[in-house]
């Protein structure tokens, strides 16, 4: 596609340049052009978002050839062409990169400048940067829920220092509720959640045109008043049972006459450099596609009338891009994983190793139920201690991201962003592949309760194995600090690698962590709303105040804070 693209772009400036034309035409004239037609497919859905990335390119190189051309007769008085400076950051503690990096590249080929701070970046450091190149707007991004807080935070500094210009919300863990109800209160300036890329573009159109943003600012209010109406009444409605009746109808699991199984290889195991190549059949091509926003089912979406063709590029792309990754050692994974012996108490899983006893602090659904429903929490899948057997439970981290981030800044250099995002998109399902992975060899040999599972991947994504992987941050453990406790029981951080950021979020992003859980009734669900009688709880069992346990399992409070 862009192969010719430097001599291609060579020929128009000295064409245009004979003429007695500048450099800079060739810009506004044929790639603005281009890229007018890109932006139009993309917005009216005959174009899909690797196509677009992958158009970014040939504009970036286009570009940077005619640069030092303009810059060699650039004049006094010259103007900018661009439509609206951008700041772009995901901020503090948090390390979702993928989907800001679309939307960057996306706002990009639309003609804005983006200037994108990365990942994990501090509030001040997004003002300052703000302040210096004279944005227009700020875009947030954020992936696990205590970005949230955040981003509150953010704005309410926005508000604190005078700042007027527009907040874009965007990542997996935000929501136009969640803009309405928390940010949008902190500053007065517009803030608006941007669901995904293909948003974006009108969005910061509409928000830089004086005759659009009335219109945008009016509908907006209207809808964040009828969201914030709505989540007052939703959470004063929700009936949220006292935590020791919901610990008395807990998961019914009869222990009486159960058998633990026992591990084959109990204590910890390190696995450095793990082979790629075996965890390149476990990958889950699903979230792949979504992570592109690519509509449809895999593998149906390959052979989609509409979007077959760009899927199916994608995915060839993605596959030769896998040969490199694993021929060429773009990639290192690693991980680390361990059995030991525990027992339940109250909603606590007691863990013991050869340096004592470990605590996992487990949460219970608390909200109403109907008859005949359990209340469950993780801890219900451990043997009490009081049954006296000897049960286990397992943990694990793992990481597929160890090196992308050279290789990463190396496409980025080379103007090459749809290879930068696509290594980040294989990175993840790598990790989680190798999730996926370990979890089977733990069930097969490493436990073994399972020794003579056979089940394709089709069946290990569906989820259709005895047991399960639960991850803190997700449904059934929403509350992030217990991965704390994974790294201190298995040492992550010296034996794989991993860090914990602030917030909690793992470092390389492309990580999974987890616990292993044996017992048949085992299984996935949320927790949802709790109740401040259990939130005083926890706090007391993670030796917090009430104050810190609030902030921890904030978007799982099903009352009001003294705050509010
Ligand atoms: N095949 C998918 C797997 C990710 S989602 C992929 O490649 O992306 C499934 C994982 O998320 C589970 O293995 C588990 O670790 C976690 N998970 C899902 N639902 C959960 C829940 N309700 N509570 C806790 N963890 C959950």
């Amino acid at each position: 596609l862009d192969a010719h693209i430097t001599d291609d772009t060579e020929l128009l400036r000295a064409e245009i340049s004979e003429r007695g034309g500048r450099p800079i035409e060739v810009i506004e004239g044929p790639l603005m052009d281009g890229m007018n037609v890109v932006g139009d497919l993309f917005g009216s859905g005959k174009m899909f978002l690797p196509q677009v990335v992958k158009s970014a390119r040939v504009m970036k190189r286009a570009v940077a050839h005619l640069i030092p051309f303009i810059e060699a007769e650039k004049k006094p008085g010259d103007v900018e062409t661009k439509k609206g400076t951008i700041v772009m950051a995901t901020v503090k503690g948090d390390v979702h990169d993928i989907g800001k990096n679309i939307v960057g590249v996306v706002l990009q080929c639309n003609n804005y400048d983006v200037i994108d701070l990365g990942v994990m970046v501090p509030a001040q450091k997004i003002l300052d940067a703000a302040k210096e190149h004279d944005a227009d707007i700020i875009g947030l991004s954020g992936l696990i829920t205590p970005s949230l807080d955040e981003m509150v935070n953010f704005a309410a500094e926005m508000e604190r220092q005078g700042l007027t210009i527009p907040l874009l919300i965007g990542g997996a863990t935000t929501s136009r509720a969640h803009t309405a109800v928390k940010v949008d209160k902190k500053y007065d300036g517009p803030v608006v959640w941007v669901k995904d890329a293909s948003r974006s573009v009108p969005v910061v159109a509409a928000l830089l045109s004086d005759e659009q943003r009335p219109g945008l600012l009016r509908d907006l209010q209207e809808d964040y008043d009828g969201l914030r109406e709505r989540y007052a009444q939703r959470s004063d409605a929700k009936v949220i049972v006292p935590i020791d009746q919901a610990r008395a109808n807990r998961t019914p699991i009869h222990w009486d006459g159960y058998v633990p199984p026992q591990p084959a290889q109990p204590g910890v195991q390190v696995f450095t450099d793990y082979p790629i190549a075996e965890l390149r059949d476990y990958i889950d091509w699903q979230p792949f596609f979504n992570a592109w926003e690519m509509k449809g089912r895999f593998p149906d979406i390959l052979n989609n009338p509409a979007s077959g063709e760009a899927a199916r590029k994608l995915y060839d792309d993605a596959q030769e891009m896998l040969d490199r990754i694993i021929d060429e050692k773009w990639l290192t994974a690693a991980g680390v994983m361990g059995l030991f012996p525990a027992a339940a108490v109250g909603d606590d899983i007691v863990v013991t190793t050869e340096a004592g006893e470990t605590v996992l602090h487990q949460v219970r659904q608390q909200t109403e139920h109907r008859e005949g429903i359990p209340h469950r929490s993780l801890a219900d899948f451990v043997a009490p201690k009081q049954s006296g057997l000897q049960d286990w439970v397992g943990a694990f981290a793992v990481t597929a991201g160890l090196g992308s981030q050279d290789k990463v800044k190396e496409f980025k250099a080379a103007l090459d962003d749809y290879s930068a995002i696509l290594l980040e998109a294989l990175a993840d399902r790598l990790a989680e592949a190798f999730a996926e992975r370990l979890h089977e060899r733990v069930r097969t040999e490493i436990w073994g309760y399972q020794s003579d599972e056979k089940l394709d991947n089709e069946a290990l994504i569906k989820e259709q194995y005895v047991g399960i992987r639960p991850a803190p941050g997700y449904p059934a453990c929403p509350e992030h600090t217990e991965k704390q406790v994974i790294w201190d029981l298995l040492d992550v951080q010296a034996t794989t690698g991993i860090e914990l950021t602030e917030s909690m979020a793992m470092w390389p992003g492309a990580a999974v962590s987890g616990l292993y859980f044996s017992h048949p009734q085992s299984q996935y669900f949320v927790v949802g709303r709790l109740g401040r009688d259990q939130v005083e709880d926890y706090a007391r069992r993670k030796g917090w105040t009430v104050a810190e346990a609030e902030r921890w399992l904030g978007p799982n409070l099903g009352y009001r804070t003294d705050d509010e």
